[in-house]
């Protein structure tokens, strides 16, 4: 789409290339501003997020998404109607530790969207007009955010890359940060300290997740139980997938085994290995599945949910030119991280 030329173009950072910031950086851009995307991981999407394997992807991260507001539905089908796929889902139950239902799925349930073939195919498709002019710069950690050695009216980040490269990008006119709460307040801590503690009622817990493959389990979805998701009240997993039931995926039996909120905290220092052992028991309770999986990853997302938000859309500084974004301002879903980061563009374009 050819950009409009800003009023007046400002250089902006924006620090992380999850849904927030790719919202935000679209926006700021599409409007004229030379934007540029600083983002640690070597891909845009951070907690929509695919591992790839010999026997297919899983969503690591976020397993669907929901479509409630409307700038978001208008996003989705301006950009991404052919990635958008309806996942039946529809009888997501709530199971007890021994797999019994513990309460019926309600007769009407919202629509569950992911993409195809898989989650992290929207934020690639989102970041592709950033990549294009080069605006986004992948494997980029920011490292400190300091004012500008040369006009302190502006803004330096430093940043390490690939190979232990240190830089120093300078010049910024506004830097928004659309990072976790914990990250964002450590990058603001010497430079905006009062903005830092602006978000210390924010509380964001962590998630340990497994994935599991069982190649040997013959036809597809007869391995188990006959439903595809699951909420479960076992105190070690809140969460129970069957990935080759999502749209568009492989048809190899796999299964996402999110663990509880408070279990993940409590087991945030094992290793891989033990969580893999812990978290292959309840999935078995769970789903009556005793089979040995071909292939385990357990990973850990050290801010993975939100329990307490902010409580409004996004924290905007005119006078300082800083800003932040992200789902944990309003909530703990990709659609509240897409707001967030709409609004802060927006407010920042006032
Ligand atoms: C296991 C799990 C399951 C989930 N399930 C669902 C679900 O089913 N439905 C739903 O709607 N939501 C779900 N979510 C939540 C959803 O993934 C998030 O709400 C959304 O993706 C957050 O987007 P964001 O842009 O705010 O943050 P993030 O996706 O966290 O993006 C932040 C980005 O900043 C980058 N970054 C961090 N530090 C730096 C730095 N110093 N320098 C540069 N870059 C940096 C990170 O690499 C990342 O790419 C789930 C999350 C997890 C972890």
């Amino acid at each position: 789409m050819a950009q409009k030329p800003a009023r007046s173009s400002r250089r902006i950072a924006v620090v992380g290339a999850g849904i927030a910031g790719l919202a935000c950086a679209r926006t700021l851009q599409r409007a004229g501003h030379a934007v540029q995307v600083f983002e640690a991981g070597a891909h845009a999407g951070g907690r929509l997020a695919t591992l790839d394997t010999p026997f297919g992807s899983f969503d690591t991260g976020a397993q669907y998404f929901t479509v409630r507001d409307a700038r978001f539905a208008t996003a989705l089908q301006a950009t991404a109607a052919d990635l958008a796929r309806r996942w039946s889902a529809s009888a997501v139950r709530v199971l007890d530790q021994h797999g019994r239902v513990a309460e019926a799925p309600p007769p009407r349930q919202e629509a569950h969207w992911v993409a195809a073939p898989s989650m992290d195919a929207l934020p690639r498709r989102w970041a592709e007009p950033l990549q294009a002019t080069g605006a986004l710069l992948l494997s980029t950690q920011v490292l400190r955010l300091a004012p500008d050695a040369l006009d302190a009216r502006r803004w330096q980040l430093h940043t390490q890359g690939t190979g232990d490269e240190h830089l120093v990008h300078a010049g910024f006119d506004t830097v928004l940060l659309a990072l976790p709460a914990p990250e964002a307040q450590r990058l603001l801590a010497s430079a905006a300290a009062d903005l830092a503690a602006s978000l210390a009622a924010v509380a964001i817990a962590p998630c340990w997740n497994l994935s599991l493959a069982f190649p040997n389990a013959g036809e597809p979805g007869t391995l188990g139980p006959q439903w595809n998701a699951a909420r479960s009240t076992h105190h070690r997993v809140a969460w129970l997938t069957r990935e080759s039931s999502r749209p568009g995926r492989a048809a190899i039996e796999r299964w996402t085994v999110q663990a509880s909120n408070a279990w993940s905290a409590e087991h945030a220092g094992d290793d891989a290995a033990r969580v893999t052992s812990k978290l292959l028991r309840a999935f078995a309770e769970i789903t009556g599945i005793r089979a040995t999986p071909a292939w385990t990853e357990a990973r850990l997302w050290p801010q993975a949910r939100t329990l307490q938000p902010l409580g409004q859309p996004f924290v905007w500084d005119a006078a300082r030119g800083l800003g932040l974004c992200g789902d944990w301002c309003l909530g703990h879903r990709v659609e509240d991280a897409f707001v967030s980061g709409l609004e802060l563009a927006l407010a920042a374009l006032r």
